[in-house]
């Protein structure tokens, strides 16, 4: 069976064939941060959400070329410069690094390219000079303002179509307007010609490059649109981001990458839905606000995080909550611990008997487990159905494991079949470091004795740990398992 996608672009559920003629490559392109914080948790499920199209489309087996660009000039950043007196690199580079020790804490892959829009002014430059000589794009010489604008009016009347990925009321165009900032607050109808080069104000301080059309600095749209098409080529398979992102960054990208090349600019579009925290939307006066840091302060992990963040299909709102990350702890739990029962039962076997039985056994644990997450996977990544999947194998291993029906091979093979879907769920449960349920158990007996005050038990407790292997530290975050 092959893989389906809603692509935002035709409103429907498509195959995905990709562009290569071979249908092995499959390029990728997903909005990346704009550097002027910490990434909050509505940004990390986008993140997370890319992150699986990428390890799905591997498992596969294309061969995805996954960029993700970096934000690190725009309109909020030159503002906490100026705020903070630092260098723009100075600045940008604290929340960048951040970023990506933030990607690695959630598991996520390395995009291949991470081109920072500081770094391709050149190309933006070159863009938008293509933009200007198509008649799409102008500039306004007389007034105060000499910013570069896409003429959304020329652009239609080249026969190209605004508002792909957005139904918009055409009818309300107002093409003599102009808007100078990236995001537009007003209601989806309101379209306008966007800056593409944002000429140099006194404000910008020292961020500001020449140009041809004189001293300034890019629009967010057109960073996109260049990067992309330089790592991609003119037309690229996938595009990716938040549902925040479709009008107007996407419809603007579409609309400058389009009428600069007259090829069409992305066959997928895919767009992530909206996240709240405990039921409303996230902010910072309702306390529901959370950067990843936050929750890693918490004292969950990113493993958890990542989880619950995956636990719901990627087109609809989520509702992220704390009792939430609990339940996902409990899961993952009873992921880890059949997991290492099956490495602990899973080692070679030198009986040839018991061996010979199950070769025709291991073709039921394996198998069926992989084929029944890949069908639910190929249905527009119905990660709910997945996981289903997952914890029904999950109880048919512990219950097998219980009747001692499952031979060591059977066990191998489960595992093997387990690492694979593991590699697109990018969960990671490690028996060999992972802390066995029983020994968490006798910690958490622990925790709960001391709070109680009755360190006797408490005492008992640590001292029936150290006979089963493991020391536990107190610690301020909470106590620490160690392996002696
Ligand atoms: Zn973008």
């Amino acid at each position: 069976m092959g893989l389906k996608l809603f692509n935002t672009l035709s409103r429907s559920v498509q195959d995905f064939t990709p562009l290569d003629p071979a249908g092995k490559k499959a390029g990728m392109y997903c909005c990346g941060p704009t550097v002027y914080d910490f990434a909050h948790i509505g940004n990390w499920r986008t993140f997370v959400f890319g992150d699986l199209v990428r390890r799905y489309l591997e498992f596969k087996d294309f061969q995805v070329t996954h960029v993700m660009n970096i934000t690190d000039v725009e309109d909020k950043i030159i503002r906490r410069v100026r705020e903070t007196k630092t260098s723009l690199r100075e600045f940008t580079g604290k929340y960048e690094a951040a970023f990506f020790e933030d990607l690695k804490a959630l598991n996520c892959l390395s995009p291949h390219q991470t081109p920072r829009a500081t770094e391709h002014i050149p190309d933006i430059i070159a863009l938008i000079e293509k933009l200007v000589a198509r008649g799409m794009a102008y500039q306004n010489i007389d007034a105060v303002d000499c910013s570069v604008y896409f003429s959304i009016d020329k652009y239609r009347g080249c026969g190209c179509k605004y508002g792909q990925l957005l139904k918009l009321d055409l009818a309300k165009l107002r093409p003599n307007e102009r808007v100078l900032t990236d995001e537009i607050e007003l209601d989806k109808d309101y379209v306008a010609d966007f800056a593409l080069w944002k000429a140099r104000v006194p404000d910008d301080g020292d961020v500001f490059w020449p140009s041809p059309f004189g001293e300034g600095r890019p629009g967010w749209h057109i960073e996109c649109s260049a990067m992309s098409m330089k790592a991609l080529g003119e037309t690229f398979d996938l595009h990716l981001g938040g549902e925040d992102l479709k009008f107007p960054h996407h419809e603007d990208e579409i609309a400058q990458s389009e009428g600069a090349t007259g090829q069409p600019f992305v066959k997928y579009w895919l767009h992530g839905a909206h996240l709240l925290v405990e039921g409303k939307k996230m902010s910072k006066s309702l306390g529901n606000f959370f950067t990843l840091r936050d929750l890693l302060a918490k004292g969950f992990t990113g493993r958890e995080i990542r989880y619950l963040l995956l636990t719901a299909h990627y087109r609809e709102t989520f509702n992220f909550t704390i009792e939430g990350l609990q339940g996902a702890r409990t899961a993952l739990a009873r992921i880890d611990e059949c997991v290492g029962k099956l490495r602990e039962f899973g080692a070679p076997v030198s009986d040839p008997a018991r061996s010979e039985v199950s070769k025709h056994a291991g073709a039921e644990t394996g198998a069926p487990v992989l084929q029944e997450f890949s069908a639910a996977m190929d249905d527009d990544l119905n990660i709910s159905a997945a996981w289903a999947v997952v914890f029904d194998w999950v109880r048919d291993m512990n219950r097998r494991l219980a009747e001692n029906s499952l031979f060591a091979a059977d066990a191998a093979t489960a595992l093997t079949g387990w690492e694979k879907i593991d590699s697109v769920l990018g969960i990671g449960a490690k028996s060999g470091t992972e802390v066995p349920a029983e020994i968490l158990a006798l910690a958490e007996a622990r925790t709960a004795a001391k709070q109680a005050k009755d360190f006797k038990r408490a005492d008992a407790i640590r001292g029936e740990l150290k006979a089963k292997g493991w020391v536990v530290e107190d610690t301020p975050k909470g106590p620490k398992l160690k392996k002696i």
